[in-house]
């Protein structure tokens, strides 16, 4: 595919970027292989809008994977930054600013007893499958095929995300071992998980899923599909773990449980918690978390964990989080939704939007989506047309057909009157694009 637009500067900076890191990036999604052309090296960010290096501006529906739910360079998390930052960066001690952000995570999500701070998603569930596996004294994690729960060792079969974009089936590096107490389900199927606790009488230790998926696109939850999950798992003992990497503190102020109120063992969190700095975390049912140490014996550490920046960050963030934010957020997804959903039906460009809350993708089809496989089936070739055009008119959209788009708070007028510009050629690209 050709483009009719340049980007020098972000070019040269890939190029020096490509010498001395792998693939010029340091997280794959980001190096633009699955839609082609030159990756946008970012520079600022300002409330909905990103400005990259050679200058030009796009409206952001990124928003960094997900964290920026208040947009970039919001004041109040730049002054929290600030202050904490002339205190010093980092103690390796306990500090009050871990404290409160944990407490205001427990307040919000019932589930949560006790939670505790790591720097990343996959942290987090890399951790919370070792406190199941620990606490349960078994080795088997069950997970669907389509979600992404980080580059975890254990919970890269199948996975979504960068590795959805890639159509790798299994990473190299990790053992047979590893991969073997691994058992891959297609999603929103419960006679699959029926039948899986069927075969692994006593082994199973944990079922892991996305709250909602938004790393296959967004394929919410069939109805009843959560709380049959959490059935199961109590019904063979096994723990139920609820990912809300994603999904936490930006579908509700719950995050997904606020949706659904299927009460996880265990949740992990990142992303908004942490107002885009590396904070992260996971927690719930006391009695689990107490098999942690210090307290138990399930080791999990970590040299910045509850890192003072990032938790001042992360508690300025979720603070101006209310009700009304997520109001003014759901309200912004829907109208966007539609403006997309008319643009491609008004150039008769077969699709399906797809949402969960105020997360969305649009799928380039008209079948129903339940699961990877269906995601899979999409036209793909269509999103990379409809994805360049955009882009070069200005809007930055993940550069995947198997992302979730995301919208902030400060997706205002303006902003949403730049994306319905774009639109209409984008889907006119996307109705004359061939594969
Ligand atoms: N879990 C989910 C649902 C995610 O979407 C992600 C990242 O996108 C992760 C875990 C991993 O988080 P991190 O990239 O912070 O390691």
């Amino acid at each position: 595919m050709a483009y009719s637009y340049e980007a020098p500067v972000s070019q040269s900076l890939f190029d020096r970027a490509s010498v001395v890191t792998p693939g010029g990036v340091n997280s794959p999604v980001r190096a633009f292989r699955a839609v082609g052309g030159t990756p946008r090296f970012m520079v600022s960010g300002t409330g909905p809008y990103l400005t990259d290096a050679d200058g030009r501006e796009y409206v952001d529906l990124v928003c960094s994977w997900g964290p920026m739910i208040l947009g970039h360079s919001h004041p109040e998390v730049i002054a929290a930054v600030q202050e904490a930052v002339s205190r010093g960066t980092s103690f390796g001690t306990p500090g009050e600013g871990e404290v409160a952000l944990a407490e205001e995570i427990v307040a919000r999500i019932e589930p949560v007893e006790q939670v505790r701070l790591v720097s990343s998603g996959t942290e987090a569930t890399m951790s919370a499958i070792r406190l199941a596996r620990g606490f349960t004294g078994r080795a088997k994690v069950v997970k669907f095929a389509g979600c992404y729960h980080g580059h975890v060792d254990a919970l890269l079969a199948a996975a979504g995300s960068g590795v959805a974009t890639f159509g790798l089936p299994d990473t190299p590096g990790v053992t047979g071992a590893t991969a073997g107490d691994t058992v891959v389900l297609p999603y929103n199927d419960l006679d699959a998980v029926r039948a899986a606790f069927a075969a692994h009488p006593g082994e199973i230790a944990c079922v892991i899923t996305e709250a909602s998926p938004g790393n296959m696109g967004v394929v919410p939850p069939a109805d009843g599909f959560n709380a049959g999950l959490k059935e199961l798992c109590a019904a063979n003992g096994a723990l139920y773990i609820s990912d809300e990497v994603m999904t936490g503190f930006r579908t509700s102020k719950a995050g997904w449980y606020g949706v659904d109120g299927v009460r996880p063992d265990l949740m992990t969190f990142g992303k908004v918690m942490g107002g885009g700095f590396p904070a992260a975390a996971f927690g719930g049912r006391g009695d689990v978390m107490a098999h942690l140490a210090p307290a138990g014996p399930v080791y999990q550490a970590g040299t910045l964990s509850g890192n003072p920046v990032a938790t001042a960050a992360g508690l300025a963030q979720l603070r101006l989080l209310d009700d009304a934010a997520y109001a003014q957020i759901d309200a912004v997804s829907a109208e966007l939704r539609s403006l997309v959903g008319e643009a491609l039906t008004k150039e008769g460009v077969a699709h399906t939007v797809s949402a969960a809350s105020n997360m969305f993708s649009v799928f380039f089809t008209d079948q129903p989506v339940r699961d990877y496989d269906d995601a899979k089936k999409q036209d793909v070739f269509r999103f990379t047309a409809f994805f360049h055009s955009m882009l070069e008119q200005g809007v930055y959209l993940p550069p995947s057909a198997f992302e979730s788009w995301f919208v902030s708070t400060a997706h205002d007028e303006r902003a949403i009157e730049r994306i319905a510009a774009a639109l209409p050629a984008a889907a006119r690209a996307a109705s004359e694009a061939t594969a």
